[in-house]
This record gives structure tokens, C-alpha cells and sequence, in this order.
């Protein structure tokens, strides 16, 4: 099958056309480095199929054009599946498919990794070590032993990093609106209410997905009910986190440390090379700038494990739809 493959970088070209060989599928992948937009959705003319990644807009003017030229699938080659109008898409006949699990451990290990860095102060030291300064001042850190981690979404993602965090012999205080038999299995485990979730928490993680109701989730208000000095981890979406009145946490310094892999306005930024441009966003910029603050561009996925299962799903979500076999993978509007 003809698949229009869009926001293509370096290693998704190397991942898919392995495992198209590999598995001897022998789609035809014509490679777009421009992302999915109504401005380049002309591009997918004549192709059945378009792939695509978490910053694809895939709003109803895109999907309409997309129709209009003979497109019947979208596979994405994530899990989130927030940037598609499902409704629409349906409506138009399109069917959508995803790759609904691949290496929980790459994301949860970063998220374990944003924690350390920032409590330990690692980007600091590893700075200053290279500057010949060898003092310690303003890299005291804490122990994570017996301190009370909140984790937001037990799902996949969620739930190993629940395991690596009881494994350092914290408390876990899990909410989810699905509980998870296997989170209250670790020692030191239980499910809470969100407001004793913000209360309890020295260390808050985001693992749910972004719907209208997670929606800035972390926000004025919920702030406010955190402890004085917490650590914000979110590895999830970015609009799960009002980036504004994170800033006023951080100045009021409610908000001890944050660490985001992800950022409500990332499109326009992530993935790109944009270090001789001048960045137009204000508020990026100045939560940056702050010292307790370590952002990551949207990597927590980018593990070898990874991108090839992601690529196994995605290849085999082409073959599926062409031979007519049942969508496994396929993601419909509730
Ligand atoms: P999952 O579906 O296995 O788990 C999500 C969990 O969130 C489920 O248990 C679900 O019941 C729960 N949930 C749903 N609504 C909720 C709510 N309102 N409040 C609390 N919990 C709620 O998904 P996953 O594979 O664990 O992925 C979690 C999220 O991680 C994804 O939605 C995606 O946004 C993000 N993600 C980020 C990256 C990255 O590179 N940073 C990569 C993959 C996934």
C-alpha cells in the first residue's frame, strides 16, 4: 500500500523501512519531512494511507482534505491519539489506528531520570565539574527513600514507573479513574483522591492522558493544595499542565522543582533545530530560564525498544487495513 508518511525524521525513515523489509510487507513509504496541516495535506494526494506523529494536525480541515483525495487510513506511530477529530474522521469514512503499546519503560525511565536530574542537580554539576568548579553549594539534594511520589494515570506508563519508585523505597499514592489491580500489589501502595494525592505528594507525575477533563489539570488552583517545594514531573501531554500558573508556583516558590518532557505549546517548537532562530515564545522562555526547572523536547520515547515496536505496530497496521484483516489497533470516538 501507498503511504504518505508525514514529520519524518532521520531515524523514522530507518525504523519503518527495516521492519518493511523485514517483515517483507513491502509498502511503498514516501517520506515527508513537512508535518500534516491543512497547508500540506495536498501532499498526500493518490495515498490511501498517511502516517503520522503526536504534532500532525489532524483537525476537520485537514481531514477533509484529506477525503476529498482518496485517504481511508491514519496511522499514528504513537499512542496519543489527541491531535485527530475522531468524530470527524469518522464521518468522512476514515479510520484511524495507532500504536495503542510500545516500550512503557522508555517513558517511565525518563521520568525517573527527569527526578533525579533535578533533585540531585545533576545538569549543574555536570556543568561545573567540566568549569573546574568543584564546589558543592546549591546542589544539596534529598533522599528519595521515604518520600511520598503521586502518580497520576497507573496505565501502562504509570505503573512501571510506580514499580522503579517503590524500588527506591518511596510511598506511592496512585489516582486514576480506572484503577490498576497491579499498583496496589507494590509495597508502600495506594489509590487516593486527587486532593489527597496534590496534599500528601513530595513528587507529582503525570500519566493519564490529555482529554477535555485533564485539561490543565495542574493548574491555579490545584497548585495551590500541593506541598511548599513540590516536584512536578509531567512526561505525558503538555496541556495536562497549565504552563502560567506553573510559572506563579515557581515564583512563589510552591513549586520546588519541575521537569517537562512535554509543553502545551510544543508544536511550534519540538523537534526542530531552532538554536540560531529567535523564539517568539515568552512563556517558554521564562520557565527555562528558571533554575529549578529541566525540560527535555518530547524524547521520553525515544529508545532503540521503542521505535521498533513502534515501527512493528505501524507496519503491520498498513498490512492489516490493506488485506482487510480486523483493526486491532484502531481508535474510535466514544
Ligand atoms: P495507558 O492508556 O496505558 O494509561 C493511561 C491511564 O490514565 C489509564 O490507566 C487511564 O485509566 C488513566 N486515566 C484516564 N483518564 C484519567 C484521568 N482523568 N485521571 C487520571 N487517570 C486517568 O497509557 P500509557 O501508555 O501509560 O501512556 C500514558 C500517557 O503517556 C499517554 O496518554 C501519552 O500522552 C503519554 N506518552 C508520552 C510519551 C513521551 O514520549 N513523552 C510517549 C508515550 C506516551
Amino acid at each position: 500500500m501507498k503511504v504518505a508518511v508525514f514529520s519524518t525524521k532521520s531515524y523514522d525513515r530507518r525504523f519503518l523501512e527495516l521492519e518493511n523489509t523485514i517483515s517483507k510487507a513491502n509498502h511503498e513509504l514516501v517520506f515527508f519531512d513537512a508535518r500534516l496541516q491543512p497547508q500540506t495535506a495536498s501532499l498526500a494526494a493518490g495515498f490511501p494511507a498517511v502516517c503520522v506523529f503526536v504534532n500532525d494536525d489532524l483537525g476537520t480541515e485537514t481531514l477533509e482534505t484529506l477525503a476529498s483525495q482518496g485517504t481511508k487510513l491514519i496511522a499514528l506511530r504513537c499512542t496519543g491519539f489527541n491531535n485527530v477529530n475522531l468524530k470527524t474522521a469518522a464521518e468522512l469514512g476514515i479510520k484511524v489506528v495507532r500504536v495503542t503499546e510500545y516500550s512503557p519503560y522508555a517513558v517511565a525511565e525518563h521520568a525517573v531520570g527527569l527526578i533525579l536530574m533535578l533533585n540531585r542537580k545533576l545538569y549543574r554539576a555536570y556543568n561545573r565539574v567540566r568549569d573546574d568548579n568543584f564546589a558543592l553549594d546549591g546542589l544539596l539534594g534529598f533522599d528519595l527513600h521515604n518520600r511520598t511520589v503521586g502518580v497520576v494515570g497507573t496505565g501502562k506508563i504509570g505503573q512501571i514507573f510506580a514499580q522503579i519508585m517503590a524500588g527506591f523505597g518511596c510511598h506511592l499514592l496512585g489516582y486514576d479513574v480506572y484503577p490498576n489491580p497491579n499498583f496496589e500489589k507494590l509495597e508502600n501502595a495506594e489509590y487516593v483522591s486527587l486532593e489527597e494525592l496534590w496534599k500528601r505528594s513530595d513528587v507529582i507525575s503525570l500519566h493519564c492522558p490529555l482529554f477535555p477533563e485533564t485539561n490543565h489539570l495542574i493548574n491555579q488552583e490545584t497548585i495551590a493544595k500541593m506541598k511548599s517545594g513540590v516536584m512536578l514531573i509531567n512526561t505525558s501531554r503538555g496541556k495536562l499542565v497549565d504552563t502560567k500558573a506553573v510559572i506563579e508556583g515557581i515564583k512563589s516558590e510552591k513549586i520546588g522543582y519541575i521537569g517537562i518532557d512535554v509543553y502545551e505549546e510544543e508544536d511550534k517548537l519540538f523537534f526542530e533545530d531552532l538554536s540560531t532562530t529567535i523564539i517568539q515564545d515568552d512563556t517558554f522562555q521564562l520557565l527555562q530560564s528558571f533554575p529549578n526547572v529541566v525540560i527535555t523536547a518530547h524524547q521520553g520515547f525515544f529508545t532503540e525498544n521503542a521505535l521498533d515496536d513502534i515501527a512493528r505496530t505501524t507496519i503491520a497496521n498498513f498490512s492489516d487495513f490493506e488485506q482487510g484483516n480486523p483493526l486491532t489497533n484502531q481508535v474510535t470516538a466514544s
